[in-house]
């Protein structure tokens, strides 16, 4: 029989917490959620269909790689997950170029990384193997997706964990769930319902304290909640910010050598798709170019007339200074550039838009996590169940593809493994 004594409080109703808690109330846990925000899903950021013509993500958008357990919670939702297709270009200035998926120089990176028996960082990997002026459109290359891609910073980032993004084309199977994120959000929120977890929504959680083997979560509005067991699985830099006890607070000092990028993500939707008019444009799916807001994509294979413009990595923080509009701005910016129109002809064209930096959300604080050469140690250091207070998120998941949905999704279920392993009752 379950022990449905057992009171477990989860703060953050993301993916992970929400995974969490419907795999614990289905086996007979009880089970409490404390959110910050006024809504679930936190990362997952659904903008309003009726804006733009469908259901748009300002957060998390694309189903990377195989993401078994994303799949699989999607069957479960009725949910049809689409694979994308098109062409990527590229604008160097001047002229626009179809991207070849296989690069000219990259038997020489895979030659390097498969040879490697230690982690170093990007920066310095690129220092030993590649550091003459012939390899400089590859450093360009490398450094433009472990920043755009990863949002990570190549000073930091560890060679070893983005080995298989670049042996295995990591990101060739891209999907994206009809109908965004949310319905996989409203799913997983309506099944915790169902099995009797409690939501709170608009509760920020300041403090955890520990009493004679219980615990108490403190929310700012002053309410604790009693329980035996918590779960963390608020943002990286969201966890500094809750006083912890001592052993979890040592623990939870790990969590520095895991790396947390930031991305800007702005969504403009026009009167119609301009850029098809551009010869041989018409199959664009993503445009990279070294302007301001850099990465842009399209919605196809939908023909929703919507560009996506992404900015990712260390170098967000240049316009940390910029509010919504400001970003919607350079934008703008960027794309009258890179295609040589007026901006004004874009500009006027705009019929919805959204822009965020989510280095300004305040309950993320950035966009998501990237491994370091020392964050294999310390995502193990925070995944042990050797406490009151654990630790969930996508930044503890220990597969290829951190910092997604699919990690998120992952690690709760994992951290629910683990305690109904662990405390059968
Ligand atoms: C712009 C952007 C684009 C992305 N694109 C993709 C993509 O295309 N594909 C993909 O797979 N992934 C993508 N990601 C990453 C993905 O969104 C995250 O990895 C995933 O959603 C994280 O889930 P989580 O449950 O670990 O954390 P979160 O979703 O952040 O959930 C944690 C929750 O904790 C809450 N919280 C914080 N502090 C407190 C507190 N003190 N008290 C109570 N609650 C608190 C937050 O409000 C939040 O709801 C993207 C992320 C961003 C920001």
């Amino acid at each position: 029989m379950p022990d449905n004594s057992q009171h477990f409080v989860i703060v953050g109703a993301g993916a992970a917490g929400l995974m969490a808690a419907r795999e614990l109330a289905r086996a007979g846990r009880r089970v409490t959620i404390l959110e910050a925000r006024e809504r679930c899903g936190g990362r997952i950021c659904p903008l309003p269909a009726s804006e733009f013509g469908y259901a748009a993500d300002g957060g998390a958008e694309f189903v990377h790689g195989e993401a078994p357990v994303t799949r699989r919670l999607a069957r479960e939702a009725g949910l049809s997950v689409r694979t994308i297709g098109g062409a990527q270009w590229s604008f160097d200035g001047t002229t626009f170029s179809r991207e070849n998926p296989r690069e000219p120089y990259d038997e020489r990176l895979h030659a390097a990384v498969k040879g490697l028996t230690e982690d170093l960082t990007v920066a310095e990997f690129l220092r030993r193997h590649f550091a003459g002026p012939e390899h400089a459109r590859l450093r360009h290359a490398v450094e433009r997706m472990v920043e755009g891609y990863d949002a990570a910073d190549p000073a930091r980032a560890s060679t070893l964990a983005l080995r298989d993004e670049w042996m295995n084309d990591g990101h060739a199977i891209q999907a994206r769930l009809d109908g965004g994120y949310g319905g996989l959000i409203e799913f997983l929120a309506a099944e915790c319902r169902k099995s009797g977890v409690g939501i709170h929504l608009g509760a920020l959680v300041t403090a955890i304290e520990e009493v004679d083997g219980r615990v108490g979560v403190r929310c700012a509005d002053g309410e604790v909640h009693g329980c035996d067991r918590v779960i963390l699985t608020v943002p990286l830099p969201l966890l500094r910010k809750i006083a912890l006890p001592a052993a979890a607070r040592e623990k939870a000092a790990a969590a520095d050598d895991i790396g947390f990028g930031n991305v800007i993500k702005i969504l403009l939707r026009f009167t119609r798709p301009w850029w098809h008019e551009r010869e041989g444009l018409a199959d664009m799916l993503f445009l990279l170019s070294d302007e301001t807001i850099p990465v842009w994509w399209t919605r196809l294979p939908d023909q929703h007339p919507v560009l996506t413009g992404w900015f990712g990595g260390p170098g967000t923080a240049e316009l940390s200074h910029l509010d919504p509009q400001g970003l919607i701005d350079a934008g703008v910016d960027s794309l009258a550039a890179i295609f040589s129109l007026p901006r004004g002809e874009i500009a006027r064209g705009v019929v919805a838009a959204s822009a965020t930096n989510w280095a300004h959300d305040q309950f993320a604080r950035g966009a998501y996590s990237w491994a370091t050469p020392r964050t294999r140690a310390a995502q193990e250091r925070l995944a042990r169940a050797d406490g009151p207070v654990l630790f969930s998120g996508e930044a503890l998941y220990r597969g290829r593809d951190m910092g997604t949905v699919e990690a998120a999704l992952a690690s709760g279920l994992e951290t629910a493994g683990i305690i109904l392993q662990r405390w059968r009752g």
